[in-house]
């Protein structure tokens, strides 16, 4: 173990939370900074995976997070008068890459990443906000700064990297919950429908329980109170197939929010002195990616192994970097690629759904950088 080191970081979300338990764990001492309330509630759901679920091994909450998702069989993307385009087959990619496929609420991925940082007795201030007169105090009172603080207004990437912007890539998303009757309706399969530049994604997490992500493109504007939302959602996707008028039907009204949703350009450097951004702070990529939060936990993991090996606060930052800036900017741009063939009005009735990667492409591309046999 090198020298304990005194860790900041910025942001209590996936990465922030996963980075400090894994840090903490090497013995090096931190502190969390959150500008929310811990238990604020935030996004629908997330599909983990299996890049995600081999670092969530690594940290020992893999089953604790089994335990509360969904695992499903199958992703199939169809199209909006109910004829299946592809099917992918992800019970098959746990026996390419060695790890499951999980979906999961993030209201539960948070409450199990919060309770074990809570166990490991881990610094948690919620209600904190930085701003950059903060930031220049942390940087002056920790070794390491992590800024872990997402995609739209990160105050660490303002120090590290003034003139980044997030991008508005021209379409919104309208994300909730459903919950219902096992006899109902139970999916088996995340049900990706898709086509006339429109999409309407509905992800098992149970037998009763759904989350579900609308999207079209749309200038940028103010539709977020659900009462709102969901009368044009409804509006929008009269016609689409049995499942996607369920979902709206059953969907809780709290739990429905409108993201106009954003990413980054690849940024250039990821530090600054002894400033390091990670997670969406640093490369966030679009929801079609499907890697976000994946990509988090992996820089979560990968810092954590980097800081084992280099006791210089310089060298590891530009080792981490170095490690991971290629992974996530191919990701980055191919969400904006995915997204362009939904979305774009000149390429949305090519049938975006029917691009096809073999199996083992998939998994070649997510696990690389990580050591599976
Ligand atoms: C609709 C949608 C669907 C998605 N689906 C998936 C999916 O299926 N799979 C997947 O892998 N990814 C998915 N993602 C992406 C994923 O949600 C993000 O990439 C992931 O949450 C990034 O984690 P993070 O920790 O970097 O940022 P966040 O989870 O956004 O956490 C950042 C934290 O920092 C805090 N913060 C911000 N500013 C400050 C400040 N100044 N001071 C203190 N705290 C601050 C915030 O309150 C927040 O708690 C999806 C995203 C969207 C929008």
């Amino acid at each position: 173990m090198q020298q304990p080191k005194k860790i900041a970081i910025i942001g209590a979300g996936v990465a922030g939370l996963a980075f400090a338990l894994l840090a903490c764990r090497q013995g090096h001492k931190v502190q969390v900074f959150e500008r929310k309330r811990l238990d604020a509630q935030m996004g629908a759901g997330v599909t983990l995976w299996p890049n995600a679920t081999f670092v969530l091994a690594k940290m020992d909450l893999l089953s604790a997070i089994e335990a509360r998702s969904g695992k499903p069989g199958w992703m199939r993307r169809i199209s909006p008068d109910n004829n299946e385009m592809t099917a992918l087959p992800i019970a098959e990619l746990k026996q390419l890459s060695g790890f499951p496929s999980l979906t999961i609420l993030r209201q539960d991925l948070m409450a199990v990443l919060i309770e074990a940082c809570k166990q490991a007795n881990i610094a948690l201030t919620d209600n904190q906000p930085i701003d950059q007169s903060r930031l220049a105090m942390l940087r002056q009172h920790y070794d390491l700064v992590i800024g872990a603080d997402g995609r739209m207004q990160s105050a660490a990437r303002y120090y590290v990297a003034p003139h980044a912007r997030p991008v508005y890539q021209g379409f919104i998303n309208i994300i909730g919950i459903s919950h219902y009757h096992q006899q109902t309706f139970s999916p088996s399969a995340i049900l990706d429908y898709c086509g006339d530049g429109q999409r309407f994604g509905i992800v098992p997490v149970s037998d009763t329980c759904a989350y579900w992500a609308a999207a079209w493109q749309m200038p940028l504007g103010d539709i977020d109170a659900p009462a709102f939302a969901l009368p044009r959602l409804k509006a929008r996707f009269a016609h689409w197939p049995a499942a996607v008028q369920f979902m709206q039907e059953y969907a809780e009204p709290q739990s429905i929010r409108s993201i106009f949703v954003h990413d980054l350009d690849p940024l250039p450097c990821w530090y600054r002195q002894n400033v390091l951004l990670i997670g969406d702070a640093a490369h966030a990529s679009l929801p079609t990616s499907g890697q976000g939060a994946c990509q988090a936990l992996e820089d979560a993991w990968h810092l954590a192994e980097c800081m084992t090996a280099i006791p210089d606060t310089q060298s590891l930052l530009q080792q981490f970097q170095l490690r991971r800036q290629d992974k996530t900017g191919r990701i980055q741009l191919s969400g904006r690629a995915l997204a362009n063939l939904i979305f774009n009005p000149a390429t949305a009735n090519t049938q975006a759904g029917l691009v096809k990667q073999s199996l083992q492409d998939i998994v070649s591309v997510w696990m690389s950088g990580l050591p599976i046999s």
